[in-house]
């Protein structure tokens, strides 16, 4: 439920499904460029995640806390990395839907398109699979048990565990 709650504020980016299907059409659906960054990037959406979250959780307070800091680190991604290529900032109306004041942007926003987004996702995929390889649990797991066993036994077997003599 963290690991989702990390990824769900772009739930509000589908809408680009729509747009590309319609965009020749009389009547194009801009979803996409009227709703990304609005109706999931928000202090609403969070709570709503958050109780989403708490509901089906076994640890309620921890998982709440979790989820909600989850959430809030891909805004602060966003805010840091997701500008356009541009130099076109993406303002995140925070406070939504209760008040439409505070549009959060950064003066230091790198691009999507930039190096360090490619620096942090490579470190961040290769500290997922040596955690993956020594706790025995990977985030394959949130799609399939089976295929996160054999994606930790192709590890281990890969990448052996030595004991520490
Ligand atoms: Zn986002």
């Amino acid at each position: 439920m963290v690991t989702w709650a990390g990824v769900v504020p772009d739930l509000d980016g589908l809408g680009i499904i729509a747009e590309r299907l319609t965009q020749n059409s009389a009547h194009p659906l801009n979803w996409w460029t009227y709703y990304h960054h609005v109706l999931g990037h928000n202090i609403g959406f969070a709570f709503a995640t958050t109780v989403v979250a708490v509901i089906f959780a076994s640890w309620k307070f921890k998982t709440a806390l979790l989820v909600f800091c989850s959430f809030h680190l891909h805004l602060i991604a966003d805010l840091a990395g997701a500008g356009g290529p541009d130099g076109d900032q993406w303002p995140i109306p925070y406070l939504l839907p209760f008040s439409n004041q505070w549009q959060l942007t950064w003066s230091g926003q790198w691009a999507l398109n930039a190096w360090p987004n490619f620096v942090i996702t490579a470190t961040l995929i290769v500290a997922a699979i040596v955690l993956a390889r020594r706790r025995g649990f990977s985030l394959l797991e949130m799609f399939s048990r089976k295929g996160d066993l054999i994606f930790i036994e192709t590890l281990r077997s890969r990448f052996p565990i030595v004991p520490v003599a």
